[in-house]
């Protein structure tokens, strides 16, 4: 197994390779196409599935794949083997129904080079009961969440501890809470195993804004070591979420739910798009009085990308408005798939001043400072019983060293050379004199603030470009 995001392809791969199966996203077309065409000139049989294809075939078809697999496999999959197995030329195989996820077998994560990654990804449930316009995770996956038992989700996690896995496990449900009865199954069991296998890992998750409600969750969550959650906001504008059939974000008071989470233990990781009809002027700099607020240190900001077979995509193509190459798949960088009923200039200036603004360092740092500053400490700095700190026990030598490796560059970066440099020393103190139990949390963010100011420093120098 190859992730090309992680390695490239060697002769090797393709002398050993009878047959080449490929999945991606639609990001991932372009390499996608060109494999599949690399793949055919090696004269190998190519396989092709995952959620890009189930949802646009077309191209893929065109770069001549022989097998193409159109939605969730767990119910295909005998099929494909058994044509193969049968020498057969091709074929399509499709399923017209969503298959109970109790069927899907424990992923082989022994065929994966886990040195290569932070997270490993386990997947508790499929589906959202939400609909909101411009996703396709309810065309994909059903509007009614499809859940593995608890004990199968144990299973997976047993496996993981088995070959030795001690970091990050990205729950990569689209909404790990869509099905409450179910999240609060699995945190039964995962609670109880996590205390008796010594807190193994630290998991993260993407939830509903929702969650800010609900108090019981969120500390069943962080009791389980769940602190990070991935969250769309999208916008603060109530009538833009309302006309993007995100009624989720108008009936929960945002900004008192992400403080919630906060306060109680969560580090959010929020989304906001920019580009909705019917869309204001000034969005942008209303996102930042938004994040400044809650002092969510890493939002993701992202132009409006229409993607196919969603609500969104079938209104614009019938009004006209989808551009050419509609599907190409990039969302950041500055290009409109679709024609926006404001000017573009004006949605592309201040989707770039707002990540000017958003991640300008001594910004950036302040907010991060507040957020984690506002959080309780970790039950264990309590002393109420020995639970997770956001950090992982029994971590290797590696791993310590590897760590102890990136505060040294962090504090070269940012207490060196940076301007902020006084701020950022003044804040490490401060938050182990006020905070120590989330200190390392209050760490990882401000590495992941380098990242973030890499992606300004490229758009600014872009923007700048195209003047
Ligand atoms: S809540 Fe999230 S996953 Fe569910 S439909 Fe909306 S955007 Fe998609």
């Amino acid at each position: 197994m190859v992730d090309l995001d992680a390695r490239e392809l060697e002769q090797a791969d393709w002398d050993w390779a009878d047959v080449v199966m490929l999945t991606g996203m639609i990001v991932q077309k372009q390499s996608l196409i060109s494999l599949i065409k690399e793949a055919k000139q090696r004269n190998k049989i190519v396989v092709v599935g995952g959620p890009y294809v189930s949802s646009v075939p077309e191209e893929v078809q065109a770069a001549g794949c022989d097998f193409l697999v159109r939605g969730e496999v767990e119910r295909l999959m005998d099929k494909v083997v058994m044509a193969l197995e049968n020498r057969e030329q091709g074929g399509v195989f499709e399923a017209h129904s969503h298959p109970p996820l109790t069927e899907s077998p424990v992923p082989r994560f022994d065929l994966v080079r886990m040195d290569d990654y932070l997270a490993m990804s386990i997947q508790t449930s499929r589906g959202c009961p939400f609909d909101c316009e411009f996703c396709d995770i309810v065309n994909l996956y059903g509007r009614i969440p499809r859940c593995k038992s608890p004990e199968q989700v144990i299973r997976e996690l047993d496996y993981l501890y088995q070959l030795g896995w001690r970091r990050e496990i990205f729950i990569s449900d689209d909404n790990f809470i869509g099905n409450r009865a179910h999240a609060m199954a699995v945190l039964d069991l995962l609670i109880p195993w996590m205390k008796s296998h010594g807190e193994p890992f630290n998991f993260i998750a993407q939830a509903s804004v929702n969650l800010g409600r609900d108090l019981e969750l969120i500390d069943r969550l962080t009791e389980a070591n769940i602190s990070h959650v991935f969250v769309g906001v999208e916008s603060p504008d109530e009538e833009i979420l309302k006309a993007a059939h995100k009624y989720q974000n108008v009936k929960t008071p945002l900004i008192d739910s992400l403080n919630n989470m906060n306060k109680n233990g969560l580090s959010v990781m929020a989304s906001f798009i920019i580009g909705f009809d019917g869309e204001k002027k000034g969005a942008g700099e209303r996102i930042c009085a938004f994040v400044q607020e809650t002092n969510i240190p890493v939002v993701m900001l992202n132009t409006l990308h229409i993607l196919p077979n969603t609500k969104l995509w079938d209104r614009l193509k019938n009004d006209g408005r989808l551009l050419e190459d509609s599907t190409s798949g990039q969302s950041t960088g500055g290009v409109l798939n679709y024609i926006p009923d404001r000017p573009e200039e004006e949605i592309l200036e201040e989707y770039v001043q707002a990540w000017n603004y958003l991640y300008e360092p001594s910004r950036f740092l302040e907010r991060t400072y507040r957020y984690y500053l506002s959080m309780r400490p970790t039950r264990a700095a309590g002393g109420v019983v020995a639970d997770p700190a956001a950090t992982v026990n029994g971590r290797g030598f590696k791993d310590a060293a590897g760590d102890i490796q990136r505060f040294a560059r962090l504090s070269w970066r940012q207490g060196l050379v940076s301007r902020a440099r006084r701020q950022y020393w003044r804040q490490i103190f401060g938050m182990m004199k006020h905070n120590p139990s989330r200190f390392v949390p209050y760490i990882v963010r401000c590495i992941m603030g380098e990242d973030m100011f890499r992606i300004r420093k490229s758009l600014l120098k872009d923007s700048r470009a195209f003047q």
